[in-house]
């Protein structure tokens, strides 16, 4: 079985705005997952905000190894419930992609524990996303930096936590710089933050941005040991393996362990 992508998007811009369904006429949904699918070992399906759960059930999610969001519009028309069950899904070992605009999304606020805040213009210009950890998989076939001719610009300060490890770091036109590709371990989660992606420039038309996507879903994709005592439980009384000795504990009021076990 390959991996299994859920490419989701709130997919409103493509369709009150003529100009960003002139780019996407399928929607940035179809756009990346059209790409996607033309690549070996991907399941490729899609959600939208629309859909019942926001195409966000339970059993969509148990069937997802990693989810793509983007977002921009409607973050706050994403209902909490099912943020709580993208968050579970997440710990329990499910990837995340977030494009963009999704930086200020609920999922990814409530994944990094800030505001996700940055600033921002508008002006069409020039970025160059410079590799700065050639030794990732995610990087991997991107040359020294990508270009994009075109962009929105992000700016520093960017208020995520202290990246597990920084991917890209780009430069704008206008002097500005930006952590634009950065990973975090959540739970038994990875995910995986990439900045272009503006829904007014054909950004998801460009190869190496297409290219860092897949390299991104392949990466955040579940790779590690599934035995585990539970997620997100404390209740557990772990049994010892080795016979504990009473001679460790002190006297008292405290009950030793192997006689809470034994009854
Ligand atoms: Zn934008």
């Amino acid at each position: 079985m390959g991996i299994r992508v859920t490419v989701w998007n709130e997919f409103v811009h493509e369709q009150n705005n003529d100009f960003v369904r002139s780019i996407y006429p399928r929607g940035i949904h179809e756009q990346i997952g059209g790409y996607l699918r033309e690549q070996p070992g991907l399941e490729v399906a899609t959600a939208t905000l629309e859909q019942p759960d926001h195409g966000l059930t339970e059993e969509v999610l148990a069937n997802t190894d990693v989810l793509i969001w983007w977002g921009h519009a409607a973050h706050r028309k994403v209902r909490d419930d099912i943020v709580d069950r993208v968050q579970g899904r997440i710990l329990d070992g499910m990837g995340l992609v977030v494009l963009h605009s999704g930086h200020f999304s609920k999922i990814f606020k409530r994944m990094m524990g800030t505001s996700c805040g940055l600033c921002w213009r508008e002006a069409a210009e020039r970025e160059r996303l410079w590799v700065v950890n050639p030794n990732h998989p995610i990087t991997r076939g991107c040359g020294r930096y990508i270009e994009i001719p075109n962009a929105e610009m992000y700016g520093e300060h960017f208020d995520i936590p202290e990246p597990d490890e920084l991917l890209f770091v780009s430069w704008f036109e206008g002097g500005e710089v930006f952590r634009s590709g950065a990973v975090w371990h959540r739970g038994r989660g990875k995910i995986f933050y990439f900045r272009p992606g503006h829904e007014t420039y054909p950004i998801f038309h460009h190869e190496g941005v297409l290219q860092v996507i897949g390299n991104g879903v392949r990466w955040c994709a579940f790779d590690g040991n599934t035995e585990t005592i539970g997620i997100g439980v404390c209740s557990n009384i772990a049994e010892p393996i080795e016979e504990l000795s009473p001679k460790d504990y002190v006297e008292g009021e405290i009950e030793h362990p192997s006689e809470s076990l034994a009854r």
